[in-house]
């Protein structure tokens, strides 16, 4: 867990965004809070985050989750944010890293059912999300890499329970 890669592509003193405080032991073994931001930038996409051992893991989710069970959503794993990024919202500035305009679009709490990192390593992480729009089980299933793939390519997918919608009323 490190946020140098997420630092690196970021100029502070230009974008708004949270430098992030240094991941400190007692942020460690901890999961808790997860976010979604809806991101319009270059290409617009949500950002998929889970708190896990003092970082947001994250993930662009292009098209944005769906509530239907099995319906697969591309979801490229990006840099880990620092946790402070969870109430970033506002513009990023022409030219720099990400520009365009953020705002959280959903969040609440996640809970791991198996070890995350664990889950995380072996590239099925399924977990629970207590937000506002997202709720019920879910699964985030890594893809088979293809050479020269910068971004490993996850899948976000709904697991099916009664937070679950059928494709007629999926709308979020
Ligand atoms: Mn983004």
């Amino acid at each position: 867990m490190t946020l140098s890669a997420y630092r690196g592509k970021r100029d502070f003193d230009k974008t708004g965004e949270p430098q992030g405080a240094p991941i400190g032991k007692l942020r460690r073994s901890s999961t808790g809070r997860f976010v979604v931001q809806k991101h319009a930038a270059r290409r617009s996409h949500y950002d998929f985050r889970l708190e896990l051992n003092g970082v947001l893991k994250s993930w662009a989710v292009a098209k944005g989750p769906s509530l239907v069970p099995g319906e697969k959503r591309l979801a490229v794993e990006v840099e880990d944010h620092p946790l402070e990024y969870g109430e970033f919202e506002g513009n990023i500035p022409k030219g720099e890293y990400g520009a365009g305009t953020v705002i959280v679009w959903d969040k609440g709490s996640w809970r791991p059912l198996h070890d995350p990192v664990k889950s995380l390593a072996k590239g099925h992480l399924e977990f629970e999300l207590q937000g506002e729009k997202l709720r019920g089980r879910w699964h985030l299933v890594r893809m088979t890499p293809k050479p020269r793939e910068k971004h490993q390519n996850w899948l976000l997918i709904k697991g099916d329970d009664e937070a679950a919608r059928t494709r007629q009323d999926a709308d979020i």
